[in-house]
């Protein structure tokens, strides 16, 4: 079957030579599938990289057509790896990366392949920012439009926030403007109804930030977070400014296991900033403190170096409304047991400002203030892998039997672990009151469910 398919996909490409083709035979092969998360060991059938949407075009007409499954692969961070499938066509996007930024410079029009990192970088390069993830390697379009968590989402709001509009190639492998229904979806639903070619999304003038990592004496890594939180729930009810996005996080280093904060100061009054760097940098006992003076670019490049390239396990997520003194406790109980393993890690993101106001225009469910536990139960090595992932599901199952009223009732789809087949209300775990209305927008723009391999998979909540 697969020999066949292939003959066939090769005979069809022969038509289209700008669309570039790495078969199993490549000896590129290997390393073009490799995924994040390599607990994910499937097979493409191939992998295809279209250079243009009419090169997407053509292969989702023939994919339709000949009935050959595919996902959709950019930076491949999916957590669960989902941007291959076992046997499927993968479509690498990853050489469509233009941006082209608006007259006004109020917008800028960003093609469905580019990463954090090139597109962070194009930006500068004009005086401009937009809202990012925290590492430069994910895809933008993957981020974005699931929700987009970030150290801008203070300031700016979240991914989702950012899109004005959007161009898919859709499930008849025409190239289309989403119309605002659609558009309504793709804000929060990502790739569920088609192929995103481009975006144009909102951009800021932005000369410098104040940006690093403020690491704290950890050798009672469960007292720190606990003085830590006591005195930002503090310093919060005062008034933090929403130039100011900080993010904690634990991790292994070679020094032991530590707590720190990513500190980001994303305003041009940067005296302002360097004050704010000292309070936040006074919750804690506070050992170094990289802060500085520096560009998203470089910011991201070298937050890049600190994480693992690949990894093994899963992850969790948590929505809470409040950091509460028992949820701090469970949670630095379980940092001080955290595995060893450099790709084990945990962070927690806050939504405030216009990250937490409501936006009709989106099916992203989160909108209010609050909390997102991200429980990174990876590891480096795969032998290590159980005890990675058994350690964040015991993190994540004490948050959850706490107190159920502080737990928002939906999680954070790109990093949280999507079981399948899907237990009974885990639709409304993804999309909350959105969720009969992303499914009645699937019928109608994918009613055969062309994209059926996509982050979420729907067919499962049919
Ligand atoms: C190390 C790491 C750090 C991360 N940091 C953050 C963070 O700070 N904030 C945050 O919110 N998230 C973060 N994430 C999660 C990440 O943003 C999401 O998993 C995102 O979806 C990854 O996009 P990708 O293109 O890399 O994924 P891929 O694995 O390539 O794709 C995943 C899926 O996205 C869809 N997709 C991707 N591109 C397209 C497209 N052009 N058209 C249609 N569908 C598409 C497809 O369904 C595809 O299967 C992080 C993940 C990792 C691994």
């Amino acid at each position: 079957m697969a020999d066949s398919q292939l003959t066939a996909l090769e005979t069809f490409l022969k038509d289209y030579p700008s669309i570039k083709y790495t078969p199993p035979s490549s000896p590129d092969y290997p390393s073009i599938s490799k995924v994040w998360n390599l607990a994910r060991q499937d097979n493409p059938l191939a992998i295809v990289h279209p250079q243009s949407a009419a090169d997407v075009s053509a292969v989702i007409r023939y994919a339709k057509s000949s009935g050959i499954k595919f996902t959709i692969r950019t930076g491949g961070h999916n957590l669960q790896g989902r941007a291959i499938a076992e046997g499927a066509l993968a479509i690498d996007m990853r050489a469509l990366t233009s941006v082209k930024v608006a007259a006004d410079r109020q917008s800028a029009t960003v093609q469905g392949g580019i990463l954090q990192q090139e597109l962070a970088t194009k930006l500068w390069q004009e005086g401009l920012a937009t809202p990012t993830a925290t590492i430069p390697s994910p895809g933008y379009v993957g981020w974005a439009t699931y929700g987009g968590y970030g150290p801008f989402s203070a300031r700016w709001g979240l991914g989702v926030d950012q899109i004005i509009s959007a161009t898919i190639v859709n499930a008849n492998g025409a190239i289309v403007e989403a119309d605002d229904s659609l558009l309504k979806g793709i804000r929060g639903a990502g790739g569920v109804f088609g192929v995103i070619v481009d975006l144009a999304i909102k951009v800021y003038p932005l000369e410098s930030i104040l940006a690093g990592v403020i690491v704290y004496d950890s050798q009672d890594i469960s007292k720190t977070l606990t003085q830590f939180n006591a005195a930002y729930q503090k310093l919060l009810s005062d008034g933090v400014p929403l130039q100011l996005t900080i993010q904690q996080m634990a991790f292994n280093a070679p020094q032991g296991r530590m707590f720190a904060v990513s500190f980001m100061w994303s305003s041009d009054d940067i005296e302002q900033g360097q004050r704010w760097c000292e309070k936040i940098a006074a919750l804690g006992p506070a050992l170094m403190n990289t802060v500085a003076l520096t560009t998203v670019p470089d910011w991201l490049a070298g937050n890049g170096a600190l994480v693992p390239l690949s990894v093994y396990g899963s992850s969790r997520t948590h929505n809470l409304h409040q950091m509460t003194p028992d949820v701090v406790e469970i949670i630095g109980r379980n940092l001080a047991k955290m595995p060893s393993d450099p790709a084990t890690m945990f962070s927690i993101h806050q939504l405030r400002g216009p990250s937490a106001a409501p936006n009709n225009e989106s099916v992203f469910a989160a909108r209010e203030p609050h909390f997102m536990l991200e429980i990174l139960g990876y590891a480096t090595a795969e032998e290590d892998r159980k005890g990675s992932e058994q350690w964040a599901v015991d993190l994540w199952s004490e948050v959850q039997q706490l107190d159920a009223g502080n737990v928002l009732p939906s999680a954070y789809i790109p990093l949280d672990f999507l079981e399948e087949p899907r237990q009974p209300g885990a639709l409304s775990r993804l999309f909350r009151s959105h969720g009969q209305e992303i499914l009645a927008l699937k019928k109608k723009y994918d009613p055969e469910n062309v994209f059926d391999l996509t982050v979420p998979r729907l067919k499962y909540y049919w």
